[in-house]
Parts: structure tokens; C-alpha cells; sequence
């Protein structure tokens, strides 16, 4: 019996992971981070809990990438530094892979296998084929994984195109022929499941880039994802075509345009790219800039650009920017207001609902289909993607592809979907939570950190001071409380003396045992002053006592 555990990546957008285990070999599928909304407190990224693998431990064999994007390959340092095994990637996969180990100094310790399409690759039960599919990287691929019980596929982030800008079209072909071996189960992509008619090919943007650069009279500045392979092609293939230089700023993009050209996925014509100095001396109908931060971040360069100056630059009258990406749900707002301040400087903008500049990476309802024909799966299990797509994929397969409702599968992180070669069944829910990475380093914050920050900015904190005579246990000096961001404690309504009165009861009322460990002190003031606090405001500060023995 094979079972497929997902870690992330159901239900939500981002940290796809998913372990697959047969007896006492394990293989996991991606190792994506997620963008949590705690970013406002100060945490970057979240990864699967992958504490939950530990009792796997040595039964995991190897990790496999499906393609390059941060959901799908983020957190691969960190799950290599507490399950050391070998990768499988593609050749452009493992090109971002290193650049991020070596980030996280563990480069030297790692095995990566760059793998080709149609390799085979053995891992104790599973037979691992890799299949090219087409998304908005490159060097993506499905994967056919052999079982005992029967042929998993997994599609990955996918879209059926027939004529990419860069490399061969989605290899249908090897997906068909195990459709006719015989597929147990789908575990398909449902990221676009909402979206009818197929997804246009990465080349559909060309007409309207063309007819950008031909209108522009002014500097031109793109911005797209670091990732999207096939669009900076087009961006250096349209600027090539109308004469003018590209300078590429922001360091994911420079990072992922060397990468790219380094391992001949990037078709850049000689003297082509050019430096930020260099544009200084030319005319501004020779300058395309290609910029990070199409989401408004606020540390990218589009955004430093639109407000201030990104090394010297700035948007300035007359320029054309071009937003060639799609609005990541939750960006919106830092979207809008970046496009405030580019008006504001006398740009003019260019958005995907203007002009058709940005195509899905994803697949649409009738990519679906394709792909599910091909295939003919027992079983459909909509992956990758929050619920209402994973639902509305589900929908789709039973209304538009003739599957039964016990043929289409939902699952959720945690749960564990049990194959065996007959019949499908999630048989146990496991707690899979996250874990939090800082801003500023590597590190793991603990969920309390985050509960701890959540409640200061939301009810602030106050801080008791209390000076007890260590001989005889009793209040020294009449207990002070300091309060900050709490709503209410202006000194003036009575709220302050009843908190002072409610930490004298509580210190009078203190056992023997208690006056003398500090630590049981602190705790009891807190506990005293927070039922306080509740009654009279509702609200639950941060109680940080402070205790004085003299
Ligand atoms: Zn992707």
C-alpha cells in the first residue's frame, strides 16, 4: 500500500511538499516556502513543519524537485539540514538550488542529481520518470513514479504549451503512453482549476510588447517575476528587435538572468545588457530597465524607484512602465499604491488588464482536460492550491470529464491518502503545523514569538514592578505599573491604581513557597493582573513583571 502525505502546499498558496511512502521507503516531492500573512511581524517566509518526517527518518531516500519556483524549492535548505539526501532536479533547478545552499553554507554537504527528461531513476520501490512539462520557468517537469500498487503522476505546476518561447513543448507524448499502461492516480495542479478555456502559450505577450516598444517615446522599465524564464527572453528579444539596451536590476533578477544565461536557458545578443552606469550616457529610447518588484514590495527596486531612487534612478516623466505579472493575492494594496506613486511622477503604466502582458504559468479548466485524457487516472486528487480551487477542480473532472465523486479525491495537509491499487482512503489526519523564518537571518521563529508579537501589537504590554524585602517577603515600596499601547491606562480613568491595588492583593496573598521563587512570583502577579485587565478593558496585554528583592 502506497500512501501520500502532503506537508504543504493543499489548501493554500505556497510550501507545496508532499511525502510519498511505500513500506519503509519515503520519497518527498518539493520542498516550497509560503508567504504568511504574519509578515507584519516580522516574519519572511514559512516552510512545512518537517519535524513530522523525524519518525521517517531513515526511511526517507531522496528529495525531488519538480521546477524552481521558491514554492516549490525554498525550503530545500532547511529540510536538508535535518534530513541530509540526495536531490533530484532538473539542470536549471539545481542551478537555483546551489545558489541557495551556498546562501545557507551547506552547498559542500549536499548531493544534487541533475536529471534530463525521460531519465529513470530507481529509489527503492519507486521508479522515478521525469517528464517535461511546460510552465512560466523553465526545466519543469511531471513526474511518472512507479509503485507496486500502481502509477502515481504528478503533474507539478503545469500548462499545456505547444510552442514555448524557450525549449520543448509539455511532452504529452510519455504522459499518454502511461495513460495506457495504467495511472492509479492524478496528483494534479489546481492552481488555474477556476479559469475556463485553456492558458494562452508564453509567446501570446509578444504582439502586445511589440507594440509597447513601438509607442514608447521615453525610457521603457519592465517588471516581471525573476523566474519567468520565457518573459525575459521576450523583454531581451523586443528590446533586441526596436534597438534599444537592457539594464537589469534587483538582485533576484540579475541573480536568475546569470543563472539562466550561464546555463544556456537565456538567449542574450552580444553588448545586449547593459549596466546601470552605462545608461546614464545613452538617450532614453535606448533603455529598457528590467526591474524586480512587480508585487510593490517595498524593498525592490520598482518600488524605490516609483518613491525615491534605486541607485540614483528614478521614474521620471515620459517613462513607460510596463507591469508584466500577475498580482499575487494579498499584494493588492502594495500594488495599487505603487502605481499611485509611479502617476504621480508623470509615468505612464501598463497593467495586465490593459494589454495582454502577462500569461499564467498554470493550467486552465480545458489544460485539465488535456492533461487528464492523457493520463486517464482511476484517481484525480487536485493538488497545489487553495480549497476553492482544489473544490472547483473537483467539480470540473465530475461535470466536464465524466469521474465519480469517489474518484476525485480532496485531501488536505496532514491527511494521509491511503492506494491500494483498488480503493483510495485517507486513513489518518496528522497535525502538520509551520514554521516561521525571520527577516534577518535563516532562523526559525517559535510559533510563541509570533503569539507573543501578534499580542503586543494588538494590546501592547504592561510591565508591574514590584520590590519585595527578601527577609520578610513584603512589599518594600508601593508597586508600580508601566504601560505601553495598552488602551485605556491613561492614569486619569482609575485603571491604573485598580492594576496597582490588583498586584498588591495579589503579592499579599502569595503562599511562603511562592514569595520565594521569583519565578512562581512573576507568575502569580501576571495571572493576577491579566483576570484584572480583562474584566475592566477585555483586552490581554503582554504582563511582563519585573521582580526587585532588596
Ligand atoms: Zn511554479
Amino acid at each position: 500500500m502506497v500512501e501520500v502525505i502532503p506537508l504543504g502546499g493543499i489548501g493554500e498558496f505556497g510550501m507545496n511538499c508532499m511525502a510519498i511512502r511505500f513500506g519503509d521507503d519515503m520519497i518527498v516531492v518539493d520542498a516550497g516556502m509560503g508567504f504568511p500573512e504574519e509578515s507584519v511581524f516580522g516574519v519572511d517566509v514559512s516552510i512545512p513543519d518537517f519535524d513530522f518526517l523525524e519518525e521517517y527518518r531513515d526511511n526517507i531516500t531522496a528529495i525531488i524537485l519538480t521546477h524552481g519556483h521558491e514554492d516549490h524549492l525554498g525550503a530545500l535548505p532547511y529540510i536538508l539540514k535535518k534530513f541530509n539526501v540526495p536531490v533530484y532536479a532538473s539542470h536549471f533547478t539545481v542551478g537555483l538550488a546551489e545558489r541557495k545552499l551556498e546562501e545557507h553554507g551547506i552547498l559542500g554537504d549536499v548531493l544534487l542529481h541533475r536529471v534530463e527528461p525521460r531519465e529513470v531513476v530507481e529509489l527503492g520501490p519507486f521508479r522515478v520518470e521525469f517528464i517535461r512539462v511546460s510552465h512560466s520557468l523553465v526545466d519543469c517537469f511531471a513526474l511518472a513514479i512507479k509503485t507496486p500498487v500502481g502509477t502515481i503522476i504528478h503533474t507539478g505546476d503545469y500548462k499545456v504549451d505547444e510552442t514555448p518561447v524557450i525549449g520543448e513543448p509539455i511532452d504529452l507524448r510519455t504522459l499518454r503512453s502511461y495513460g495506457q499502461e495504467g495511472v492509479l492516480a492524478l496528483l494534479s495542479d489546481s492552481t488555474n482549476a477556476t479559469v475556463p478555456g485553456r492558458t494562452p502559450s508564453e509567446r501570446a505577450v509578444i504582439p502586445a510588447f511589440e507594440q509597447i516598444f513601438a509607442e514608447a517615446t521615453g525610457r521603457i522599465v519592465v517588471s516581471a517575476f525573476a523566474s519567468s524564464i520565457h518573459r525575459l527572453q521576450i523583454v531581451l528579444d523586443v528590446a533586441h528587435q526596436f534597438g534599444r539596451k537592457v539594464c537589469v536590476l534587483g538582485r533576484s533578477m540579475q541573480k536568475n538572468v546569470e543563472i539562466a544565461d550561464e546555463l544556456g536557458y537565456l538567449d542574450i545578443p552580444d553588448g545586449l545588457r547593459v549596466s546601470l552606469g552605462e545608461t546614464k550616457h545613452m538617450n532614453d529610447t535606448e533603455i529598457v530597465f528590467l526591474v524586480t518588484g512587480s508585487q510593490g514590495e517595498s524593498r525592490a527596486a520598482l518600488m524605490q524607484m516609483s518613491t525615491q531612487s534605486y541607485k540614483g534612478l528614478s521614474i521620471e516623466p515620459g517613462d513607460t512602465v510596463v507591469l508584466s505579472a500577475r498580482i499575487i493575492p494579498g499584494n493588492e494594496r502594495s500594488i495599487s499604491r505603487m502605481i499611485g506613486f509611479i502617476y504621480k511622477r508623470g509615468a505612464n503604466i501598463i497593467e495586465e488588464k490593459r494589454r495582454l502582458i502577462h500569461v499564467s504559468g498554470h493550467a486552465s479548466q480545458e489544460d485539465i482536460k488535456i492533461m487528464t485524457e492523457a493520463v486517464k487516472p482511476k484517481f484525480v486528487v487536485p493538488i497545489h492550491g487553495e480549497y476553492r480551487m482544489l473544490f472547483r477542480h473537483k467539480e470540473f473532472v465530475k461535470n466536464h470529464l465524466g469521474y465519480r465523486e469517489e474518484n476525485v479525491i480532496l485531501i488536505e495537509n496532514g491527511d494521509v491518502l491511503e492506494l491500494d491499487g483498488e480503493r483510495a482512503a485517507i486513513i489518518d489526519k496528522r497535525e502538520i503545523k509551520r514554521t516561521f523564518i525571520g527577516d534577518s537571518n535563516f532562523d526559525e521563529i517559535e510559533q510563541d514569538v509570533i503569539r507573543e508579537r501578534r499580542q503586543l501589537a494588538n494590546d501592547g504590554i504592561l510591565t508591574p514592578v514590584i520590590t519585595i524585602n527578601s527577609a520578610t517577603g513584603e512589599l518594600e515600596l508601593p508597586p508600580e505599573v508601566l504601560a505601553r499601547g495598552v488602551v485605556g491606562f491613561d492614569g486619569l480613568n482609575g485603571l491604573m491604581a485598580g492594576a496597582k491595588d490588583a498586584v498588591i492583593e495579589a503579592v499579599e496573598s502569595a503562599s511562603r513557597a511562592e514569595l520565594a521563587d521569583t519565578t512562581l512570583l512573576k507568575e502569580r502577579v501576571r495571572l493576577g493582573l491579566k483576570r484584572y485587565v480583562q474584566k475592566k478593558t477585555g483586552s490581554r496585554p503582554v504582563i511582563s513583571t519585573v521582580v526587585v528583592e532588596v
